[in-house]
């Protein structure tokens, strides 16, 4: 007999910033997990409701159960509001969470239509340090800073008695990464860059493959994955980094794919 996965996590899109995103190199939808019967999405970027029904199996998003928001840039944000209406049924049935930075919902920035929000059940503006229990077994954690990103950022923790799952969102490196995430057994890292360069005097503020490396082996999760790639890390081959890290560091390191699904029934 087969055994069922209770917890997963679906990449369905690993694409990380614009150029990799506009020209489709990866796809730019988001990741789907499934908590011991509870769905959640995060960062429907562009091609997100199309990616859920190309999925096999199919991802049915009138069974998602709440949806997480990052942050408002187009890559994580794009397709929110379509997955608010296709969870809610063309928003007639009113269900499901969603969590968001307060100035995805509000203001000049939002990016949540105005006519969507009685769509959804709840809705809780992400602030620093607050936590959200989700199921009896599972509890959303947003570490007690905002990221280093040119918008208002989060990262979050999701956590259960058996495991801790960790995403650092889009970031630059900052000490206080290493204590909010050291919690993590599957820690889940957005690469965009291969080196450093002059990113920061850009303002582009991401995160790279040296800090990926430090993030990894100061938290020492069992597994990381990391995602979100942008050209660079491509044109690297992010397979072969993981391997490289892998070894180096001895931690499970796996690089995301499009459609990949990281089975963490047996965590
Ligand atoms: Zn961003």
């Amino acid at each position: 007999m087969k055994a069922t996965k209770t917890r997963w996590v679906k990449f369905l899109g690993t694409a990380g910033a614009r150029f990799v995103m506009i020209r489709q190199l990866r796809s730019s939808a988001g990741i789907w997990y499934h908590l011991d019967g509870f769905n959640l999405l995060v960062d429907p970027g562009p091609g997100t409701l199309v990616r859920c029904a190309s999925s096999r199996p199919k991802l049915d998003p009138s069974s998602l159960s709440a949806i997480l928001l990052s942050h408002i840039h187009l890559d994580h944000s794009n397709d929110i509001n379509v997955m608010i209406e296709a969870m809610t049924n063309g928003g007639f049935n009113p269900r499901g969470i969603l969590f968001a930075p307060p100035e995805a919902l509000d203001g000049e920035t939002r990016v949540v239509l105005p006519y969507l929000r009685q769509a959804v059940r709840q809705i809780f503006p992400l602030t620093p340090g607050t936590q959200f229990p989700l199921t009896e077994k599972w509890t959303l954690h947003i570490p007690p800073f905002r990221h280093r990103h040119p918008v208002e950022t989060y990262g979050y923790l999701l956590t259960s008695p058996a495991i801790t799952i960790g995403h650092i969102t889009d970031t630059a490196f900052f000490p206080d990464l290493l204590e909010g995430y050291k919690n993590a057994t599957i820690l889940i890292i957005n690469v965009v860059r291969l080196k450093g360069d002059q990113d920061a005097e850009r303002g582009i503020q991401h995160l790279n493959l040296e800090d990926a490396r430090t993030l990894i082996r100061e938290i020492r999760p069992r597994r990381a994955i990391l995602t979100h790639f942008g050209m660079t890390m491509l044109k690297a081959h992010p397979w072969e980094v993981a391997a490289q890290l892998t070894q180096e560091l001895g931690v499970e390191v796996i690089a995301a794919n499009d459609g990949m699904t990281v089975d963490l029934s047996a965590e």
